[in-house]
């Protein structure tokens, strides 16, 4: 077997954003399949999108990311693969003609996001009676198959009181899993005379669009929506398949999301517009950091209880059921579980570091982010109820009830815990782990967790980071920070990462941190988000599907 290396083949690629593969050995003479025999060896040299800042070498950041994943799933990897094949073939492609011109977004498309957040935000599609999702669902399908989508491939499937919508896009690689986008139609009550705009009449007031789903997510569904039918007409063919999945009581009890889940679960990544997101610097439009969200800590109650035969007050016993079970809390109280970091709250930290006002804050977030056993580090980040929840599971008590009489001993008091699972723990480990802490039996603890489940760790997608941190400067035309974040749940994307498919939440959508009113009263969002956003999903889009 003959091996053929190239090693001064130095092209750059777009699809790597300043990637390049340094050396590729390729197996036998003119082979169309080359033997990368070493993946590593593709090396990232160009500033430009690495976000990895002081301290971290920018030639070390992809190769490392790169090499986390299966070739076999992921797309950058095999259009390099795929590119070095016809290099060794000897065959003369011009890498330009694998790049799609990316679409500059027009005003009639801009003025098209507005009209569609508008429409959404006029319907009210809130749980309870007189739930109009599905006419969201209607309105959403409606455009799609105005911008070429064949009426057989816009489903909604009404549930309930409630509609899901699925918008299949077919690539023109059957093979490949596809794309899925995802978002939710419906949106959290809102009471109109609490609000000094009708919360479910749009209104545009100097650059800012009013109403109930302004964030939360009309804005961005329209905006992600558009901008799949603007890139249909621009001619855009995707190789992976595309699929538009909106769920329909994401903001309640998220049946529609675990079903689509279920309907979806063999899509290669899921990108969900409802989470993450950009921050303004204060009283501008100048963007300062983006952040998107990769996986999510677990929900999870456990009651602690202690019963007891009771008896007169005025004979006390040795064992009181109020006394043992404060016992128990005090221990939960002082117990702290184990410091734990996974890729993305490294990340998170170093990156986030920055932007801390406070020097020795964010000393100690570098420091926790390089060794989260520095005890000092950790002392200082667990100080911080923001980042605490980044450095391991917490568990609090949240609710206390006992006895029955002033006079009387109690029979029974009970106590709430309530934790957030780090990522890689059931609820069972954590259970065990709380009975240690209390040890006694006396005390007895019980899983009350009413509807939630424990995705497993989602892995570090290279492609979709790479993808994601040039469509956000891409957006916008500039440098900005990148955050990666674990949220602390409650999305549709944990019900997809339960069921092994990597989902990140990555809105494009800049806000002022004085005027997050997601969930609350007036709720906006700043229409000089239109171009920038659709900018962002035609760069993304396509990098993922092309
Ligand atoms: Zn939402």
């Amino acid at each position: 077997m003959q091996h053929t290396q190239f090693g001064a083949w130095t092209p750059h690629f777009d699809d790597l954003a300043g990637c390049i593969a340094r050396r590729v050995v390729c197996t036998g003479k003119n082979a169309l399949t080359p033997d990368i025999a070493n993946r590593t060896d593709l090396s990232c040299r160009s500033q430009r999108w690495l976000p990895w800042r002081a301290g971290v070498g920018s030639t070390q950041a992809i190769p490392h990311l790169v090499s986390g994943v299966d070739p076999k799933m992921t797309y950058r990897t095999r259009t390099l693969l795929a590119s070095a094949a016809m290099l060794c073939a000897g065959l003369n492609v011009p890498l330009a003609a694998r790049t799609v011109a990316t679409p500059v977004p027009t005003s009639a498309e801009e003025a098209q996001v507005l009209d569609l957040a508008q429409k959404e935000i006029d319907i009210r599609s809130v749980r309870g009676e007189g739930n109009r999702t599905p006419a969201v669902a209607a309105l959403v399908r409606d455009r799609l198959i105005a911008g070429g989508w064949a009426p057989g491939d816009v489903v909604v499937t009404p549930r309930g009181v409630t509609a899901t919508l699925v918008a299949t896009w077919a690539g023109t690689d059957p093979s490949l899993k596809p794309l899925v986008l995802s978002g939710h139609m419906d949106v959290v009550e809102a009471k109109p005379a609490d609000w000094k705009r009708d919360p479910f009449g749009p209104v545009v007031e100097q650059g800012v669009l009013y109403g109930r789903g302004a964030t939360d997510m009309k804005f961005d569904g329209a905006l992600l929506v558009s901008a799949v039918i603007d890139l249909r007409a621009h001619g855009y063919h995707p190789r992976r398949g595309i699929v538009i999945a909106f769920s329909g009581d994401e903001e309640t009890v998220m049946d529609t999301s675990d079903a689509l889940a279920h309907e979806l679960k063999n899509a290669d990544l899921v990108i969900n517009a409802d989470g993450g997101g950009g921050t303004f610097a204060d009283g501008s439009d100048k963007p300062l950091y983006w952040l998107w969200d990769g996986n999510e800590k677990a929900y999870a109650d456990y009651q602690l209880e202690v019963t007891n035969p009771g008896g007169h007050s005025s004979e006390p016993r040795a064992d009181n059921a109020i006394v043992q079970l404060a016992q128990a809390l005090v221990k939960v109280g002082a117990f702290q579980f184990p410091a734990e970091q996974n890729e993305l709250t490294k990340l998170g930290f170093e990156r986030a570091a920055p932007f801390e006002a406070d020097p020795a804050k964010a000393a100690a977030m570098r420091a926790f982010a390089a060794n989260p056993h520095d005890a000092a580090a950790l002392a200082v980040v667990r100080a911080e109820p923001d980042l605490v929840g980044k450095t391991g599971t917490t568990c609090v008590a949240t609710l206390l009830s006992g006895g029955h009489a002033e006079n009387a001993l109690p029979q029974r008091a009970r106590a709430n815990i309530n934790c957030r699972i780090f990522p890689g723990h059931s609820r069972e480990d954590i259970m065990a782990q709380l009975k240690t802490v209390i040890g006694s039996d006396v005390v007895k603890v019980t899983d009350v967790t009413d509807g939630s489940i424990t995705p497993p760790v989602t892995p570090l997608r290279a492609d979709y980071v790479v993808a994601a941190e040039k469509a956000i400067r891409a957006a916008w035309g500039k440098d900005i920070a990148v955050i990666p974040n674990q949220a602390s749940g409650g999305s549709d994307s944990m019900f997809y990462r339960a069921l092994g498919v990597p989902a990140y939440n990555a809105s494009p959508v800049f806000t002022r941190r004085d005027e997050r009113f997601s969930h609350g009263l007036d709720e906006r969002v700043r229409l000089v988000n239109i171009k920038p956003g659709l900018t962002y999903y035609f760069n993304l889009i396509p990098d993922l599907t092309k």
